[in-house]
């Protein structure tokens, strides 16, 4: 006879890198709960292509209900917005409370505006594809209007600033109707990487119209102009808000020790105060700072599921091993770099190996959907890539042109 073990209720939060990954390897005898405030699962590193219509956001989504149900658990399709770790429950927007064994926490980083007066009101943000399709359409409507020059401010010069502006010259480089800004408080871009990218990335950019404001403290943002501490201005018709991220704050209120980087865990990815808390992704901060990477929110959610399954069987913990990845930075269709610590390469033919990523690792997530839709959902996404991505460089024939800007920095 077999003994009707009570199961094991493991609730996540968030279904994207770290939490999908987690919940497909999750054992399916445990009672599991998935809760996202989205519909999709959504591929975030390559949403600044739909500035350039390079990619669709069908492209970029895997309808998350469907896998998590096909997967076997639950999915509730709900913003969270408290956690009691000493009760072991979780608040829902509708005021549900849900009761949990396990709690995984994945619910990655939300835009900071830094208590900046007008940035949340004037300033798009860039963390989802529906931000990008509503700045691709405000842009267009601007353009239509006529409107010369309109001018468009990137704040934050980071990784992301850095890819917008690219993807906006990918479009717009020959559209002298407009101007771009890139703002940043540092004295330079991507403060994190090397600081030869950065120059190399302004170099690229003299041809076109873009200027470079560092150095430069933010005050206040208006609805057509930016603000700053030296009393200086900028016009600005269209404000992207690429600065910064901050942990979402239903956690604010978690009684367990945060770091200005996200909820500090230990080498098994568990809370300082609550054992039984799990966290993944860009939500958990380690003692050994690792940097925001959907990759790296990849292998913590595996890691993350490996050790859940272990403490509901009452097994040992694995400590996490994290090997560090190599960054794919695009500008557009200007160039790719390829960045392992202090070596960086550039090469438009990098353009391919960033696509590839995106490719495989679509392909591979969308296995957990249905056969007619996983074949269709691969066709769509390299009929995109060939004709908006592959045929245009092949149609252009400019090897000579690829291969010239391809070097080591
Ligand atoms: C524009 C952009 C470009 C990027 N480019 C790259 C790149 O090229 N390479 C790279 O490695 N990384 C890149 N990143 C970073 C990468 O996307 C993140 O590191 C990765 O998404 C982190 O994964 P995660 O699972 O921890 O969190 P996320 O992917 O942010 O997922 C968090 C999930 O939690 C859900 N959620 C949040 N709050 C709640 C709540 N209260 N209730 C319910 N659900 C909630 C969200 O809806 C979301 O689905 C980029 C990020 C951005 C924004």
């Amino acid at each position: 006879m077999t003994l009707n073990r009570k199961k094991s209720r493991i609730i996540v939060i968030g279904a994207n890198f770290a939490g999908l990954t987690a919940v497909s390897k999750l054992c399916k005898s445990h009672d599991v709960t998935v809760i996202d405030a989205k519909q999709d699962f959504q591929w975030t590193p390559n949403i600044h292509e739909i500035l350039s219509d390079v990619k669709k956001e069908t492209s970029l989504s895997l309808n998350l209900d469907t896998i998590i149900t096909r997967l076997g658990h639950r999915f509730i399709n709900q913003t969270v917005s408290s956690i009691d770790g000493a009760l072991q429950t979780v608040t829902l927007d509708d005021k549900q409370i849900l009761n949990y064994d396990v709690l995984l926490i994945a619910s990655g980083h939300s835009r900071s505006n830094y208590g900046i007066k007008g940035a949340s009101e004037y300033a798009y943000g860039f963390r989802t594809a529906d931000d990008v399709i509503q700045i691709h359409n405000d842009i267009e409507a601007l353009l239509n209007n006529n409107k010369h020059p309109v001018n468009i401010s990137i704040v934050g010069a980071g990784f992301t600033g850095v890819e917008v502006l690219g993807e906006l010259l990918r479009k717009y480089a020959s559209n002298k109707q407009l101007h771009f800004n890139v703002i940043d408080s540092a004295s330079r871009l991507l403060q994190a990487l090397p600081e030869k990218l950065s120059d190399d990335v302004i170099s690229q950019c003299k041809s076109y119209q873009v200027s470079f404001h560092f150095n430069q403290k933010i005050i206040e943002v208006k609805q057509s102009s930016i603000h700053f501490s030296d009393n200086k201005s900028i016009d600005s018709d269209l404000t992207i808000w690429s600065a910064g991220t901050k942990l979402p704050d239903y956690l604010n209120d978690i009684n367990t020790p945060i770091t200005s980087n996200g909820l500090a865990v230990n080498e098994y990815l568990q809370t300082t105060e609550f054992s039984s808390i799990f966290v993944a992704g860009d939500s958990a901060t380690l003692s050994s700072s690792l940097p925001k990477q959907a990759s790296i929110a990849l292998d913590m959610g595996l890691h993350a599921a490996l050790n859940i399954n272990r403490f509901c069987d009452k097994k040992t913990l694995k400590p996490l091993k994290v090997r560090t990845k190599p960054i794919l930075l695009s500008l557009g269709d200007i160039n790719t770099y390829f960045v392992q610590g202090k070596l960086v390469l550039a090469s438009p033919l990098l353009a391919a190996g960033k696509e590839a990523v995106y490719q495989f690792y679509m392909a591979r997530l969308s296995a957990l959907l249905p056969i007619e839709q996983r074949v269709l959902g691969i066709a769509d996404r390299i009929t995109l890539s060939t004709e908006k991505l592959l045929l245009v460089e092949i149609l252009k024939l400019r090897p000579r042109v690829l291969i010239g800007r391809s070097k080591v920095l």
